[in-house]
């Protein structure tokens, strides 16, 4: 499938999709005998999307790749948690999740009372959402506002227009989102999230690691994806923007952030859930980063 500046979708198409992938990931995770996390909404999301058509890959090398990116998409989901409780614990009380998709952080973490969790996704992702929570009459444990806006366009408007206050502390993620931008939108984006923070701000960012663009890697990944577009089944590397990107620990850096850095890998095993070694070459090579602006 072709990208363009402009191109939306729904929940069970393009990069909608992907959306659905990270939550049947979820709901494998709440399922399994020791979770990092439960999720008891990703399940119905899934349910609701089978319901719409659309149908999980359950054979083949898409199912297989899923199966063993599961370990990935859990200890992501479980950084990201940490880092929304971290920031309450430490006074923070707006989050924006940016491309939440079917995040349902603003539903099942333990905010302090008073916080605000701002949404912002595509609107027939975020409908898709809203009328699937709604049928399980699920209740945010936070103030919860959906912005459908996409990130391509004016959305710092789009998130004050829904009552975001630059003058607080925010804390923003960016999980599962920025191979879905061209590096020059991803720039922009970065600048945005830097004007909109007011002093003591926090973002947490799942970013390609500079190891991404290893070439030999790059080979092994486009060899793998051909083998599963061969089954037949649509691979999410079409829908990247591969592009050598601002490395983002010296760029926040360089604004006066203080910055810490994790590859996928040692998050993996910190939380005890390497891959086999046979394994590690189909898990992204990503960084997830920490970014806190001084108070
Ligand atoms: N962050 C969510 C999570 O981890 O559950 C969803 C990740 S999913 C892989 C990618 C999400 O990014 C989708 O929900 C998609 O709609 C959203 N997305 C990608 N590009 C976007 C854009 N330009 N504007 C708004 N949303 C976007």
């Amino acid at each position: 499938m072709t990208r363009t500046d402009d191109d939306s979708w729904d929940i069970t198409e393009s990069v909608g999709a992907t959306a659905l992938s990270v939550a049947l990931a979820r709901a494998r995770e709440t399922e399994c005998e020791c979770p990092l996390f439960t999720d008891r909404y990703a399940q119905y999301f899934v349910d609701a999307a089978v319901e719409r058509g659309w149908r999980p890959p359950s054979s083949g090398p898409m199912a297989e790749r899923l199966r063993i990116i599961g370990g990935y998409a859990a200890a992501r989901t479980k950084w990201f948690d940490e880092q929304f409780i971290a920031a309450g614990a430490n006074g923070i009380e707006q989050a924006v999740i940016l491309a939440a998709g079917l995040d349902a952080r603003a539903w099942r973490l333990p905010w302090v009372h008073g916080t605000v969790v701002y949404e912002i996704d595509q609107p027939r992702v975020l409908e898709f959402k809203a009328e699937t929570l709604a049928a399980h009459s699920a209740r945010p444990a936070a103030g919860y506002c959906a912005v459908p806006v996409d990130l391509r366009q004016d959305w710092p408007k789009a998130l004050r227009d829904a009552g975001f206050d630059p003058s607080a502390a925010t804390v923003w993620s960016a999980e599962g989102l920025l191979s879905y931008l061209p590096a020059a939108g991803q720039d922009l984006l970065f600048e945005r999230i830097v004007e909109l923070s007011a002093p003591g701000s926090r973002v947490a960012v799942e970013a390609f690691s500079p190891r991404f663009f290893d070439p030999e890697y790059l080979e092994r990944q486009a060899e793998q994806w051909r083998r599963i577009r061969e089954s037949g089944a649509q691979t999410p590397n079409d829908l990247w923007y591969v592009e050598e990107r601002t490395d983002l620990e010296q760029w926040l850096t360089g604004r006066g952030w203080k910055v810490a850095a994790i590859e996928a890998l040692d998050l993996m095993r910190r939380y005890g859930r390497s891959p086999a070694a046979d394994d590690e070459q189909t898990i992204p090579r990503s960084v997830f980063i920490e970014g806190r602006r001084p108070s």
